[in-house]
């Protein structure tokens, strides 16, 4: 098939891309590089299957010319992350708003296939844990910005929907927590990433308020995988669905398994939400989601345990120089350690 993938350059996005070519297709990558890497997919660059467009998928005419040459769309691309969006959010909302109206418009009007990818931020601070994707969203005031980016994604699920009602092929999936190799190095919008990059630097880990706020850290490769499914699977047209893995941690543990795995001698320092986002801040305590629908309708279940995929994405840390540029990491029998630890 030939296949566009909007934010093809960007941490999902590429590892979708690496699949998509693994298994044959011609894949068209649409990416403005502004979180996106040339790294992540410049492997594929001298492949005669390989399209990479440097561009913002606000632009219709360069999105009018890719739609229509492809049979399907992975729309990835989106200002993704509470951080970046509590910084910017007029930035937030206009491309995920506006991009993906652009990108299902255009579907439309060619009469292609959309997976919509969408976040699990959706669910706001419901406490309805596991999180069913029928299930009632809780927000809090429009003062506080964090809801933003949960709003910027329900309005595209909505247009979407909306397309689905008229016949268009779409699916929409919501991903909770994903993290594995290509995560931003720096740390940027993942807290595992985060992590990982202070226990390699001999850091403090920084953890917010108490860490008994929980996450179901979803690895890479299940994440695509559950992506793949909705998006072939036919069942699943005009549904959503919750790509997650079913185990709750705590940030507090997640440090702490850091900590294990790198054999850093880091402190762990709690830090007040307030002295980390200056506004308004609202934190999202449980995120846990619902997985019969993937389960019954995809035959989808993550599978990759913490331990292991946390393992995998420090392996690939340690091979980045922007994570660990001091740290001169030594591979010991029993793993990694750090010298200055
Ligand atoms: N977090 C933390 N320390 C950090 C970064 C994040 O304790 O340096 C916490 C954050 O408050 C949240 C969780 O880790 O409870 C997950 O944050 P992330 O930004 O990875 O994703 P979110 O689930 O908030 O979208």
């Amino acid at each position: 098939m030939r296949i566009l993938v909007t934010g093809g350059a960007g941490y999902i996005g590429s590892n979708l891309v690496d699949r998509l070519m693994a298994d044959g297709h011609q894949v068209y990558v649409v990416d403005n590089l502004s979180t996106g890497k040339i790294t992540n997919i410049q492997h594929h660059l001298g492949s005669e299957r390989f399209h990479f467009v440097n561009d913002s998928i606000l632009n219709t005419t360069t999105m009018e010319r890719l739609i229509q040459q492809v049979d399907m769309v992975y729309h990835l691309a989106a200002v993704v992350g509470v951080k970046y969006v509590v910084e910017d959010p007029l930035r937030g909302i206009t491309v995920n708003v506006r991009g993906t109206e652009t990108v299902l418009e255009l579907a439309f009007k060619y009469w292609r296939k959309v997976l919509i990818a969408s976040s699990s931020e959706i669910y706001g601070k419901s406490t309805n844990v596991p999180l069913s994707e029928d299930d009632d969203r809780v927000l809090g005031s429009t003062s506080v910005g964090r809801w933003s980016y949960s709003d910027s994604k329900a309005i595209d699920e909505y247009f979407a929907f909306a397309y689905g009602k008229k016949g268009l092929p779409v699916v929409v999936v919501r991903y909770f927590n994903s993290y594995g190799p290509r995560l931003d190095p720096k740390g940027y919008g993942s807290v595992i990433a985060r992590f990982l990059g202070q226990a390699l630097r001999g850091e403090p880990l920084t953890v917010y308020d108490d860490g008994l706020q929980t996450r179901c850290f979803t690895y890479i490769d299940d994440t695509v995988r559950g992506t793949l499914l909705a998006a072939t699977v036919p069942e699943a047209e005009g549904l959503v669905f919750n790509i997650g893995s079913s185990r709750e941690t705590s940030i507090l543990e997640l440090a702490q398994m850091v900590l294990r795995i790198t054999g850093a001698r880091s402190e762990i320092r709690h830090i007040p939400y307030t002295e980390v986002y200056k506004a308004e801040f609202e934190e999202t305590r449980r995120r846990v989601p619902d997985v019969r629908r993937a389960k019954e309708v995809l035959g989808f279940e993550a599978q990759t345990p913490l331990e292991e995929g946390l393992q995998r994405t420090l392996d690939w840390f340690v091979g980045q120089d922007e994570a660990s540029p001091t740290s001169g990491l030594q591979r010991t029998k029993e793993g990694y350690r750090c010298k200055q630890s």
